[in-house]
């Protein structure tokens, strides 16, 4: 259970002093989980961007134009806008012993302005000067103050995003609410740690951060350094590999049973696959292997490029356990990539003896039935599927392994839902995402890792080009030469996201329009098709019964169809570099070259010309996934699931990159120390990780 003192943590947001009704939907979207109401955890998380600096700056002739300003002035004189020019502005002068400034309002009421500044008082305003024929003048200034509310205005005032009906000043001050009904926690980091970092104590961070001393603390540069944002960010950062240490302790403990892999039966899956396994998958076997064979629970991340051939090592990882009379389950991220790994690996199963299942979302009643019956009494030994294998009625005779593919899908949580399914279940995760290092270990922790760092021989390279979408005519003319000479063709239209049905629209329009030129040759895909189409639409691509398929991104991840040499995408401008990659990945599978023409809409933005250029110049996944980086910047690579990172609220990629590893071995050493968290620090550790909401992690402590 949560521990009491986080309770205020934890309280609605509306629990504060004049956030009602009205203003909490406006919080809900600023700082929370969309679906989520905001709680003060959110609020306070939510770190300003920059600070502006309201002390008295000094006098009216020294006050730089084009700054933020503070000015203690007496008000002179009110002029209203005249009679009949009710666009004129209303100016109020206002001066101090150096001079004087007009502060301008434009469709402001006499009466308000009129208590605001009354003639002959002293006021504190707080506004952008700025020269106007060589007169200075304020428009709308930020603050008008008199004395008493400006000596209750703190010096520096923090700047936080915005969302539409909600200053920043109203969010300083629930904030500064907030913080006052938070507690200080237990310290959970190590004092040695803090003090070689110069870090804060947790609470008094948030307030260092909410109510900087000077404006500059929170200037961009500083920002990244600021010890009270790293503090910050490091406990998030604690939180996460905590978790992760966590799960692979648990995954680590001794099996209880190792596996010996059973040579004769492996030796016939190897004598069905029509192809040689390549050095790098050879390796990767053995790892696997020897993982097995060693009585502690494998977690394994395997990491090939698209098209390196992870699916074959997967299989023998899977003869590997079933030749010692245990199940697995190869999840995947779609409904049709499940179904084209089962088809695939069955007959290669089969000649070992082995029965291949698959089930997804999609089946339904006798037939799904009969594949829970099979997995319960043990006759299926290999099942393929998606999220519908974490359904609580699937439950296994014996599993074995657990295989994750395309694990950037799929979080933490499920990898712990599947474990459950057995006793002790072995786990190999996939994924063709190159993901750089740093971000593999904020993700994955330190799971053991294989890279299949060669592709299959005979791979020819892919000619890139990019073209704009006005010559059309011309790529459909090439590709109707290319299809007579027998190439099979993917044309990818774009998920534009507004909407999905538009999306489809536009696709189904693509393809009566092909026809027009293809006739029958012409298949389509998408989404929106139920999962029967699905399949037949992708069989008959891959048999060549059609032999232009056109797409929306559902074909992205994983399929395989290697007699396909060329690639048509759609508004190549809207993907993102990962994406193409993926996508591209679909062709250059078999051993004749292979083709890709991005078609662009003219003009392209920097952003996009440097992301086509890329795709140009190189295949090579590990490079295009840190070109990508660079592209988009740690902010949007952290912030987006595509990409992998479990969300981050605080830590920064760029500014805290040194922080992960030393986040990583600190778990490390807790958990080595004090394995069920049972010591003041692992008490107060629980708690961090129910601050940064990774405490799913704690249920295995109390399993183990
Ligand atoms: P990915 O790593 O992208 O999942 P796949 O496992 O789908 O790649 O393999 C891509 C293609 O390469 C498939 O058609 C597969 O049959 C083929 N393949 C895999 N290993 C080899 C190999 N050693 N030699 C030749 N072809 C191979
Ligand atoms: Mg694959």
């Amino acid at each position: 259970m949560r521990p009491s003192v986080l309770d205020p943590y934890f309280a609605s947001l509306t629990s504060l002093p004049g956030i009602g009704p009205k203003l909490a939907p406006l919080f809900d979207r600023l700082v929370a989980e969309p679906g989520v109401p905001a709680r003060v955890l959110d609020l306070v998380l939510n770190l300003p961007r920059a600070g502006i600096d309201r002390r008295v700056g000094g006098s009216i002739a020294e006050a730089p134009a084009g700054e933020t300003v503070t000015l203690a002035v007496r008000v002179v004189e009110h002029r209203p806008a005249p009679p009949g020019r009710a666009r004129a502005p209303y100016r109020v002068v206002v001066e101090d012993e150096t001079g004087d400034v007009t502060l301008v309002f434009f469709k402001a009421q006499r009466g308000w302005l009129e208590k605001l500044l009354p003639v002959g008082e002293t006021r504190f305003v707080s506004g952008t000067i700025e020269l106007w024929d060589g007169r200075r003048q304020m428009v709308h200034p930020d603050r008008i103050l008199d004395a008493r509310a400006f000596a209750a205005l703190p010096d520096v005032e923090p700047v936080y995003g915005q969302t539409e009906g909600l200053s920043t000043r109203v969010v300083a001050k629930a904030v500064g609410a907030a913080l006052e009904r938070v507690p200080a926690l237990p310290e959970w980091q190590d004092a040695a740690w803090l003090t070689r970092n110069g870090f804060p104590a947790f609470r008094d961070a948030l307030l260092r951060i909410h109510q900087p001393a000077e404006a500059g603390e929170l200037s961009p540069e500083l920002l990244a350094k600021n010890p009270a944002r790293r503090r910050l960010a490091y406990d998030e950062l604690l939180a996460t590999q905590l978790a992760l240490a966590l799960v692979r302790a648990q995954a680590k403990r001794p099996a209880g049973r190792a596996i010996a892999a059973d040579s004769a039966l492996l030796d016939k899956v190897r004598a069905a696959l029509p192809f040689r396994l390549t050095g790098s998958q050879e390796k990767a076997v053995a790892e696997i292997a020897a993982d097995l064979a060693s009585g502690q629970r494998m977690l394994r991340l395997l990491q090939g490029d698209v098209g390196s051939g992870k699916t074959a090592v997967a299989l023998m990882a899977m003869a590997m356990v079933a030749g010692a009379g245990r199940q697995s389950a190869l999840m995947a991220p779609t409904d049709i990539l499940a179904r084209q790994h089962a088809a695939r690996l069955a007959p290669l199963a089969a000649s070992a003896g082995l029965r291949v299942a698959a089930l997804t979302g999609r089946d339904k009643g006798r037939a799904r039935q009969g594949i829970l019956d099979g997995l319960a009494s043990g006759d299926i030994h290999i099942v393929v599927g998606t999220h519908a294998l974490f359904q609580d009625d699937v439950a296994f005779r014996d599993l074995g392994l657990a295989v994750v593919d395309e694990q950037h899908r799929f979080g933490v949580h499920q990898r712990l839902a599947l474990g459950a399914k057995g006793e002790a279940v072995d786990v190999l995760v996939m994924t063709a995402t190159p993901i750089p290092r740093t971000l593999a270990l904020t993700y994955f922790g330190d799971m053991d890792v294989s890279v299949l760092s060669e592709k299959p021989a005979g791979r020819q390279p892919i000619t890139t080009r990019a073209l704009p979408l006005e010559r059309l005519d011309e790529v459909v003319s090439a590709v109707g030469r290319a299809m007579e000479t027998g190439a099979r063709v993917y044309w990818i239209c774009p998920l534009v996201a507004e909407s999905e049905l538009v999306d489809v629209a536009a696709a189904q329009e693509r393809a009566d329009d092909l026809r027009r030129h293809f006739g029958a040759a012409v298949g389509l895909l998408h989404g929106k098709m139920a999962g029967r189409d699905k399949d037949e639409a992708m069989a008959r691509f891959a048999s060549g019964e059609t032999t232009l398929l056109v797409s929306t991104t559902v074909v992205e991840v994983g399929v395989d169809v290697p007699e396909a040499t060329v690639m048509v995408i759609e508004h190549a401008e809207r993907f993102g570099l990962a994406q193409l990659h993926q996508l591209r990945g679909r062709i250059g599978r078999g051993s004749d070259a292979s083709t890709c023409l991005l078609l662009y809409k003219a003009p392209l933005g920097e952003t996009a010309k440097a992301r086509i250029a890329i795709m140009r110049e190189t295949e090579d996944g590990f490079r295009i996934a840190d070109e990508d980086l660079k592209l988009r910047g740690e902010g949007e690579m952290l912030g987006t699931r595509q990409s992998g990172a479990p969300d981050f609220r605080l830590a920064d990629f760029a500014a805290d990159g040194d922080l992960i590893a030393a986040a990583r071995d600190d778990a490390r050493l807790v958990i080595e120390r004090d394995p069920q968290l049972m010591s003041a620090r692992g008490e107060a550790l629980r708690a961090l990780l129910y601050l940064f909401e990774r405490d799913a992690a704690i249920r295995l402590l109390r399993a183990g």
